[in-house]
């Protein structure tokens, strides 16, 4: 269970920084005492984990000119 979540290709798009693989298991080294190993889970910054972003872009650049 490491592929990307089925979602709607209507709506969203892969997410360009991770390609879908928007969360990644990390080792830490080492084993706990019931033998698994440690890990933590790492999100992409960009999709937050979900691995898609919405097809529309978010461009907040208004100007505000304080008068
Ligand atoms: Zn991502």
């Amino acid at each position: 269970m490491t592929g990307p979540t089925s979602a709607s290709q209507s709506l969203t798009r892969v997410c360009p920084d991770c390609d879908g693989f928007a969360s990644v298991k990390v080792t830490l080294g080492g084993r706990d005492r019931n033998g698994h190993l440690r890990t933590i889970t790492a999100h992409c910054p960009t999709c937050h984990g979900t691995g898609t972003r919405t097809a529309r872009r978010l461009h907040t650049s208004t100007r505000e000119v304080a008068a």
